[in-house]
């Protein structure tokens, strides 16, 4: 960030990211990145060039706007790069294939510090070998906003499998899951409860000091660690359905069971037990684990569990049996209480 206590006509030429410019800011980030191993030709010219062996390409896109989806008062910008990675990670994952690349487009206030952008590609850097050895970003944009816009979009190789829809779960399918359930929303509760102030707005302090409290649930918010793996490997085993949870289990399972003409019937024993931890695991999203549906009789590979069957319906979301409410869980009102 800009030394505030400079005016604007003292700050150093090169404290600013329009002080720079565009073609310096690249400078920068560029070697921070690797362009993968799919990349036939990478950033430096008009377009990139990625390999798609398999014939088709799996796309997808995201986009992460300063205010509706995350403040910098909570978030830093590794944090930003790395999240803003592993939610379309994910959601590459969740078809069944394999990440190859990201293209990058940020839009930044001028007036931030070039570690803004520096502190986005490491993050994306790290995100990547940690969650998608292999994958790197090929290319990207840099613009000018007042407010900090990040724009991921991200492709993926099927390596011949068919495509893993939200469409095929099937009766006396065995319902399963990768990732952790209800961290990343019990996070955001957090940050809202605690890391904001008497108006109500983020507080870098309190969050700062949050961390130090409950780093597990802060990061699993901030920068999550989702099971991007495990689309491949469900894949592979035969999945029938799989999808991300980004809007919490019941939410996307329901969009599963709509999509395949099925109910979904969840143990509250396999998603842990107590009432409290059941209630975000269906409730909280943001995790980005992997829900799959397996034949029965498959052998369920890790790193999926076993949570509930697929029983013949239209759509429904049960626990232990019983249906939830029309609404099943809201990821901000919990749950409605129908199913008592
Ligand atoms: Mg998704």
């Amino acid at each position: 960030m800009p030394n505030p206590s400079l005016p604007n006509d003292q700050r150093p030429v090169d404290a600013t990211i329009g002080g720079i410019g565009e073609i310096a800011a690249l400078r920068r980030i560029l070697p921070r990145l690797s362009s993968g191993d799919a990349a036939l030709l990478g950033p430096g010219d008009d377009a990139a060039v990625v390999a798609a062996s398999d014939g088709r390409f799996v796309v997808t896109t995201d986009l992460l706007v300063h205010g509706p989806d995350f403040r910098l008062a909570w978030s830093t910008p590794f944090e930003l790069g790395w999240k803003a990675a592993a939610t379309n990670l994910t959601d590459v994952a969740a078809m069944g294939a394999r990440p190859t690349a990201l293209v990058v487009a940020i839009a930044a206030p001028p007036a931030s510090s070039p570690a803004l952008l520096e502190g986005i590609a490491d993050g994306l850097r790290e995100a990547l070998a940690a969650l998608a050895p292999g994958a790197g970003v090929v290319g990207g944009d840099l613009s000018a906003s007042d407010v900090l816009t990040i724009a991921v979009t991200a492709f993926g190789d099927l390596e011949g499998r068919a495509p893993v829809l939200r469409s095929g779960a099937r009766a006396g399918d065995v319902i399963a899951h990768a990732g952790t359930r209800g961290d990343a929303a019990r996070g955001l509760a957090l940050l809202f409860a605690e890391a904001t102030d008497a108006a109500g707005e983020p507080d870098a302090n309190l969050a700062a000091a949050l961390r130090e409290r409950r780093p597990d649930l802060v990061r699993a918010q901030l920068a999550p660690s989702p099971p991007v793996r495990a689309g491949v490997i469900a894949a592979t085993a035969g999945a029938t359905s799989m999808l991300d949870v980004s809007d919490g289990l019941a939410r996307d399972a329901r969009r599963v069971a709509e999509a395949s003409g099925v109910d979904l019937d969840f143990s509250s024993e396999a998603l842990g037990g107590d009432p409290d931890v059941v209630r975000w695991a269906l409730a909280g999203g943001e995790d980005h684990g992997m829900l799959a549906t397996f034949p029965a009789g498959t052998e369920i590979p890790a790193p999926f569990e076993r949570i509930g069957r697929v029983v013949a319906g239209g759509g429904r979301i049960l626990l232990d049996g019983r249906e939830a409410g029309a609404d099943g869980w809201d990821p901000y009102s919990g749950w409605d209480g129908r199913a008592g």
